[in-house]
């Protein structure tokens, strides 16, 4: 487990304090995929060198496995270092270096005899995909291929973490997804921690199961990406959310649906079972009135289904009222808009 407890980080700039990260408390379990996400400058990165000791707080412990890393020596860190893998935005290889030579690196450092090299390498290449780059050069792959030689790299010591500072925002949408899919199974195979700092939210759509919203150096809102997506709190956790879930109406179409057609004007919100219910339809039945759909849209997050819908409920008062009482009781969260 990792566990940052009260951490904060004060810079220097031109002689000033910078208060890049302020107070955070997080806990990250064994096991998790924990996506951070933040606009640029909000303290990502400074967070993840935390992880790593790259930098240490001014205040507060950075806690990995039980022990407070600021309690380690030199030596002591190197060990806690080699157990965390990391993965770079712009790759970081050595571009002088074979594909073998740069997934060998960590291994050389580590005084491993040639034997144990090769067969770990070969490995390694194996389940990234990359045997038959073993003797390329990294000018001669794609962006993909590139990030896989870091993946196989940041596994070379077998750590239990994996740092990833945003790893797939140098890549195409289409290749973001299959090394998103690769660190989803370094996941479950072999249960490495993964630490993920990101911009972008269909990241944290895509195989994160918890997330951490960070502005101005400050958490702002952490936990569950199912229950974030569903019901964000904090006004950047919503801007977030909206760049992948689209659940509004633009405020003018409201207003013209307001001044022409009256009616109840609702947003509906179906998680998991209830949006695989026909409770339109049985609304329309059960109280005779008109269901106009104005706006429908439907999302997978964490493997659940998550619905939005803008519906506009036309009749008496009372069938209005008791359709709407009937959609709460089946579950469905409503908003009047
Ligand atoms: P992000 O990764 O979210 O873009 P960073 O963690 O890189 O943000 O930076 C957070 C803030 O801290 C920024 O305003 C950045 O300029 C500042 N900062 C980061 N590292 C240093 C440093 N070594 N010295 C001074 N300021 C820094």
């Amino acid at each position: 487990m990792i566990e940052l407890r009260n951490v904060s980080k004060t810079f220097s700039r031109n002689g000033n304090p910078f208060l890049a990260l302020d107070q955070i408390d997080l806990k990250i379990e064994q096991g998790d995929i924990f996506g951070v996400i933040g606009a640029s400058g909000a303290g990502k990165s400074t967070l993840l060198r935390l992880i790593n000791h790259l930098e240490s707080p001014t205040q507060g412990e950075v806690i990995i496995n039980g022990a407070s890393l600021q309690s380690f020596n030199a030596a002591q860190l190197n060990a806690a270092r080699k157990n965390i893998g990391m993965i770079f935005q712009n790759f970081n290889l050595l571009n002088a270096k074979t594909v073998y030579h740069n997934v060998a690196i960590p291994l050389i450092l580590q005084g491993r005899d040639k034997a144990f090299i090769q067969a770990r390498v070969r490995e390694l290449l194996e389940f990234v995909n990359l045997s038959d780059k073993t003797d390329s050069y990294p000018d001669e792959l794609s962006g993909g291929q590139k990030q896989r030689v870091g993946i196989a790299r940041a596994l070379a010591t077998n750590p239990s973490i994996l740092l990833c500072d945003e790893a797939t925002s140098a890549l195409d949408p289409h290749t973001t997804v299959q090394i998103l899919l690769l660190l989803k199974e370094i996941n479950q195979r072999y249960g490495i921690t993964i630490v993920l700092i990101t911009h972008e939210m269909t990241v944290i759509q895509k195989i994160c199961n918890k997330v951490a919203v960070i502005a101005g150096g400050r958490v702002v809102e952490h936990g569950e990406v199912l229950s974030l997506f569903a019901d964000p709190q904090h006004p950047v956790t919503a801007s977030f959310v909206h760049t992948v879930i689209h659940d509004r109406l633009p405020d003018r179409v409201v207003q013209l649906l307001r001044e022409h057609d009256g009616g109840a004007l609702l947003r509906l919100e179906f998680v998991g079972s209830t949006a695989r219910q026909p409770l339109i339809n049985q609304v329309i039945r059960q109280y005779a009135i008109e269901v106009n759909i104005l706006f429908a849209n439907m999302s997978e997050v964490q493997e659940t289904i998550l619905g939005f819908m803008i519906v506009q409920l036309r009749g008496e008062l009372p069938q209005t009222e008791a359709a709407i009482r009937y959609l709460s009781e089946a579950g469905v969260k409503i908003i009047h808009v």
